[in-house]
């Protein structure tokens, strides 16, 4: 469903930067997700994993390379077409900053059932309670402001609007990590009934190893503007640090 080429991307061009500012985030990436298929991406902070994230969601260019969803090239789009816009969604890293302050909980959901379904009246609050249900929250919190949640429950919420258009691919960018167990482990099971079901596929970008083991089907590790792949499911040491060094040493030249 979305398949990258060769993808560069360089920060801090023009004249502002000097050339040792100039930073290559991405030197060549190629990836390719499939329909049903589950990804994950680990790797130090900063090593770019949420601008790969961007990029193939279509929200960012590359400076070269090619990206395409649902078999259309993206890369030169500034913006999507709705069939593509529903097609991928995104939980971002941060909760706060990708939500409307003085929008309820409720309209955030509402919005892409209202723009790609048509959806209003009953059946749409119908379907927000639903999915507000989905990741563990109550109808009532459809009339409260993000203000109002604690980290994860907003989190939550973001989970609930991705999901509200059935999308093909959710980018989860460390988005589940931070929920408590038990409300993890219900949308974690809700994500694998999607996947069955609809073929849904999903990035997780994270540092979570044990997510990675449990549900990754194949994982990679970002590194100095590259990719390298390795089986989530042979990893040893899932201890963060221990784990990240010792794939480090198995993986990287
Ligand atoms: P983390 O695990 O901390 O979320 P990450 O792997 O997601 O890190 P990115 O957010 O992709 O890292 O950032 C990669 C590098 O690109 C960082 O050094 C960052 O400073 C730089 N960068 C990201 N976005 C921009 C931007 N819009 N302008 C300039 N530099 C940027
Ligand atoms: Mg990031």
């Amino acid at each position: 469903v979305i398949k990258l080429d060769n993808v560069t991307k360089t920060y801090g061009r023009g004249g502002f930067f000097s050339k040792q500012e100039r930073m290559a985030v991405l030197k060549g990436v190629s990836l390719s997700l499939r329909a049903g298929e589950c990804l994950g991406l680990v790797g130090r902070s900063g090593s770019g994993k949420s601008t790969l994230g961007r990029i193939m969601l279509g929200l960012e260019a590359p400076d070269a390379g090619n990206v395409r969803i649902l078999g259309q090239d993206v890369t030169g789009c500034k913006t999507l077409s709705p069939k593509l816009r529903r097609a991928v969604q995104v939980v971002f890293q941060d909760a706060i900053g990708s939500t409307n302050p003085r929008m309820t909980a409720g309209e955030i959901i509402a919005e892409p059932l209202r723009n790609f379904d048509r959806l209003k009246g009953q059946k749409l609050k119908d379907r927000i309670a639903e999915l507000l249900e989905c990741v563990g929250l109550s109808p009532d919190d459809a009339n409260k402001l993000p203000g109002r949640f604690s980290g994860g429950q907003l989190q939550r919420i973001c989970i609930a609007r991705a999901l509200a258009p059935e999308p093909r691919v959710i980018v989860l960018d460390e988005a589940v990590s931070s929920l408590d167990m038990l409300i993890q482990a219900r949308i974690l099971d809700l994500l694998d009934s999607l996947r069955h079901k609809l073929g849904t596929a999903y990035l997780f970008v994270t540092h979570d190893l044990r997510l990675v083991r449990r549900f990754c089907d194949h994982a990679f590790i970002m590194s100095d503007g590259t990719l390298h792949a390795f089986d989530p499911k042979k990893m040893t040491s899932l201890n963060g640090v221990r784990a990240l060094e010792e794939l480090s040493q198995a993986i990287l030249p």
